[in-house]
């Protein structure tokens, strides 16, 4: 039985190589993964982008790929780009939370440092209470 082609020479009606770029990515069997990505890019530019990279490199390409052609799939305009800004906006949100939490922290060890030299004045306090008055109390 022949090797199957891969799902990017299928739908070339190409004949696959033990050499192509594509196959270990776009597996025969999973035909929507490559039609959404060929839909987007096209198959000379996704062939183009992964003989361009490292090929350790090439899955994670791939990946990025599918992610894009999905996004752009469901969203025609932006694509990824929403639910990039949407991130940006929750990272600026909590660096915002991140610095009034470290404010609050400053002042905490403010007050921490204060209240650590409150035994002295409390020594303090206790010597002038257990010293000798200036004054009697006359009745
Ligand atoms: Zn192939």
């Amino acid at each position: 039985m022949a090797p199957s082609a891969c799902a990017a020479c299928r739908s070339q009606r190409k004949k696959c190589s033990d050499e192509c770029l594509l196959a270990p990515h776009f597996p025969s069997d999973d035909l929507q993964k490559f039609g959404l990505v060929q839909k987007v890019y096209g198959f000379n530019n996704v062939l183009k982008m992964l003989k361009d990279v490292k090929a350790e490199q090439r899955a994670d390409v791939v990946k990025s790929l599918v992610y894009e052609a999905t996004a752009r799939m469901e969203d025609p305009v932006y694509g990824c780009t929403r639910e990039i800004h949407q991130l940006q906006k929750r990272i600026a949100e909590q660096e915002s939370k991140l610095a009034a939490t470290q404010a609050e922290l400053l002042d905490m060890r403010f007050e921490h440092d204060n209240f650590v030299s409150l035994p002295t004045i409390c020594d303090e306090v206790d010597q002038m209470l257990f010293c000798e008055p200036l004054w009697e109390v006359q009745i």
